[in-house]
């Protein structure tokens, strides 16, 4: 209990669970000091995986992945830390911290590469409990330089729409700062229709459990079916997830899903290893270019 009273002066989600014992809460306190420390530490950052024009191949954007990367420990994926850093606010922090650096990152690879790019990142409920959520992002993508228009941020469909006040008109805040919205693992919530229905998401992500399943599970193929076609109706854009076969890829082609990502295509990679996948498609698309000349 004496940790919970810690956690819970600085932070507003800490909730008493009664299994926690003190040698668990203790481990936690560890766990969130290490935490803070990495993000102080500048050991926060992020990863990009890239989004793809499945009929060009040519990468379109990315999804800005967190990723701890501890000096000793090595890589962290966000499973391990983003349940804690939600639990006590400092996911408020890293999320700011993933904005920053994705626009910063984007506006460096448009000016170096002539593409536009645009980079997808990852909100949190917790962040979208925060009525200042659209000012500061508005703050970190102007100062950043990027059109708000190459901004996209996904809000996972397993937020119940009731448990956060004002979330629709929070969104449609977001949304006027010129950025865009995509509805994330889509199909894995409990009121799917409904959420598309009120969320001015421009963008449906297809979750990857059903995407995974193409070729194995035909009642997994029928829900990918309604899904394209309630995108289409509502006039949303698709986004497949979880792309990892090129059986899977020709499935989504021929029905017309062509904004593709997966391991198919690309892993989540570092800011170094972005440069020159893209160095890679400047030098294939002037080859092309060139062939024709
Ligand atoms: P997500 O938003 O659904 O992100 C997609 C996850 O699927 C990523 O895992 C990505 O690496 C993985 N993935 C991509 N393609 C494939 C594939 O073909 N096969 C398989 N098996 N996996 C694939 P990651 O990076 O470990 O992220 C896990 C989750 O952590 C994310 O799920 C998201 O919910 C959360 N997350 C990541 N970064 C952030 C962030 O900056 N802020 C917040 N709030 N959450 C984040
Ligand atoms: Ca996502
Ligand atoms: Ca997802």
């Amino acid at each position: 209990a004496m940790y919970d009273a810690k956690l819970a002066g600085k932070n507003s989600y800490v909730v008493f669970k009664h299994s926690e014992t003190g040698q668990a809460l203790k481990q936690k306190t560890e766990m969130v000091d290490n935490l803070k420390n990495a993000i102080q530490k500048g050991h926060i950052t992020a990863f990009f995986q890239p989004k793809i024009n499945a009929l060009t191949e040519d990468i379109i954007g990315f999804e800005a992945l967190v990723r701890w990367v501890d000096p000793e420990i090595g890589l962290i994926n966000p499973g391990h830390f983003i349940p804690l850093a939600e639990e006590t606010g400092l996911i408020n922090e890293i999320g700011e911290f993933v904005t920053k650096y994705a626009c910063e990152m984007l506006v460096q690879w448009q000016k170096k590469f002539g593409l536009s790019l645009s980079c997808s990142i990852n909100l949190s409920a917790v962040q979208l409990l925060d009525s200042k959520l659209p000012e500061k992002l508005e703050n970190i993508v102007n100062s950043s330089g990027i059109h708000p228009h190459f901004i996209d941020f996904e809000i996972t469909e397993t937020i119940n729409l009731d448990d956060i006040p004002n979330l629709v008109s929070l969104l449609n805040e977001i949304v006027e700062i010129g950025c865009t919205l995509s509805i994330d693992d889509f199909g894995t919530g409990h009121s799917s229709l409904d959420y598309v229905k009120r969320i001015p998401a421009k963008y449906i992500k297809i979750d990857q459990s059903f995407v995974k399943n193409i070729g194995l599970n035909p009642e997994d193929e029928a829900i990918l079916d309604a899904t394209i076609n309630i995108a289409k109706r509502l006039n949303r854009e698709l986004v497949a997830e979880g792309v990892e076969t090129l059986e899977i890829k020709e499935w989504l082609d021929n029905k017309s899903c062509l904004i593709q990502q997966g391991y198919f295509f690309f892993r989540p990679l570092p800011q170094d290893q972005v440069e020159n996948l893209l160095t890679n498609q400047i030098a294939d698309t002037i080859n092309i270019i060139g062939h024709h000349n």
